[in-house]
């Protein structure tokens, strides 16, 4: 059973994840953030002590990943993250976590209206015929903010222009690398959320699913998603 599929790709700490659980929230669709995927291969690497370099290993741990996973408590660190864009750099990491992120949104679980996936190859490679496909960005500044007070909260040592230039590092690597680099499809909408709210962002996100579901905004609003 397969429903609405909403793509939504960005750079890191663009504030795609932070729309995608709304947007799931509000329109009943199970929602998978997919760089949790490389991440859990990065933990597994780091905690073997397996180089990231690795690739035989790396494409061995992809195809084994499991639901429990994307469980882990410390998927969201740095370290992780930026162990994480390097092994994805790997067409064949990419080629084993392919098909499961298809199949999550095809087969959404029970009593779901769709599903939402966030990436960065969401709306050019995993999914291409999602019907919405938003593209959300912000400058680098704007966004090494945002992680380095997100670390800051969470009480990791963290430096602005550490996280700023580690930040660069990872857009040039996610944009420049071959296989599935991080660009906007050409159907998707792009929402710069320089200088938005997390409320604006999703009030314009909810406008584009709006239109181009072909429904009111109030019926999109009052989440009733039979109408898909
Ligand atoms: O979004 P997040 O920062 O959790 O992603 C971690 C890394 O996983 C990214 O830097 C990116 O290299 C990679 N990734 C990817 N394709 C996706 C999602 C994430 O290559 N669909």
């Amino acid at each position: 059973m397969s429903g609405l599929v909403i793509a939504v790709d960005g750079p890191a700490a663009a504030g795609k994840g932070t729309l995608a659980r709304r947007l799931a929230a509000a329109l009943n669709l199970a929602h998978l953030d997919t760089g949790n995927l490389y991440r859990a291969v990065a933990a597994r690497l780091l905690e073997e002590g397996v180089s990231a370099e690795d690739v035989e290993r790396a494409t061995r741990v992809a195809a084994e990943l499991q639901v429990q996973d994307l469980e882990r408590a410390d998927l969201r660190t740095e370290r992780v993250g930026q162990v994480a864009s390097r092994v994805s750099a790997y067409p064949e990491v990419r080629a084993a976590l392919l098909e499961f992120q298809r199949r999550f949104a095809k087969e959404p679980p029970e009593g779901r209206a769709g599903a939402i996936l966030d990436g960065r190859d969401i709306g050019t490679v995993v999914c291409p015929d999602a019907p919405i496909k938003l593209f959300v960005t912000a400058s680098l500044e704007a966004r090494a903010r945002r992680r380095h007070e997100e670390l800051l909260a969470r009480g990791e040592p963290t430096i602005y222009a550490h996280v700023l230039a580690e930040m660069e590092a990872r857009d040039t690597r996610d944009r420049d690398r071959l296989v599935a680099p991080l660009r906007a499809a050409s159907d998707a909408v792009t929402l710069d959320t320089t200088n938005l709210s997390a409320d604006e962002v999703f009030a314009a996100a909810m406008a584009v699913v709006a239109e181009k579901s072909g429904h009111s905004k109030a019926s999109v609003r009052s989440g009733t998603v039979e109408q898909y």
